[in-house]
């Protein structure tokens, strides 16, 4: 007789959650980069004052009663303090914290493949949710499930400053 299916063990399976366009509502700070010179340091320094996207916390809720939660952001390592403080205060679920290494500039849509990847080695990665078209497309080039998240009402503007940030700077 075959053995009765096993439930995973707690954290083998993951939800992939992005956190800017997802979880926080990036726009009131995009005007740091939309304009020259941008100001990475004043843009990242404000997101601590993000409002938080109601569609996306009960998203990142829902699949917390499920799977692990791993949020991977292409926000810099130095931005942790305020980022897991912000997660405090709006009563995000646990979650491993990913963040962007100092000095790595690579483009979110490569960045976010090659650690999706990492993840995998020791998780079933069974979505991955992310706002970037860029990101979607790799993401789902490479094989990943991927809820694309299109709750934060966008301004063709700021749709153009934030891809152009991501994709030519590598910042975010
Ligand atoms: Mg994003």
């Amino acid at each position: 007789m075959p053995a009765p299916r096993q439930q995973p063990a707690p954290g083998r399976q993951v939800a992939v959650v992005d956190i800017d366009g997802v979880l926080a509502d990036v726009r009131h700070r995009l005007h740091h980069v939309r304009e020259s010179p941008k100001d990475w340091g004043a843009f990242f320094a404000a997101a601590r004052h993000d409002p938080p996207l109601a569609e996306g916390l009960e998203v990142v809720r829902r699949l917390a009663e499920v799977y692990g939660i791993v949020y991977l952001s292409g926000r810099p390592e130095q931005c942790r303090r305020d980022t897991e403080e912000w997660f405090r205060r709006h009563g995000l679920p646990e979650g491993e914290l990913r963040l962007r290494p100092a000095r790595d500039r690579r483009p979110a849509r490569v960045l976010k493949v090659a650690e999706l990847r990492r993840i995998a080695r020791d998780a079933e990665v069974v979505v991955h949710v992310d706002d970037d078209p860029e990101v979607v497309a790799a993401s789902r080039a490479a094989g990943f499930d991927v809820l694309p998240a299109t709750w934060m009402p966008e301004d063709r503007d700021d749709a153009v400053a934030l891809r152009r940030a991501q994709e030519e700077d590598g910042r975010s």
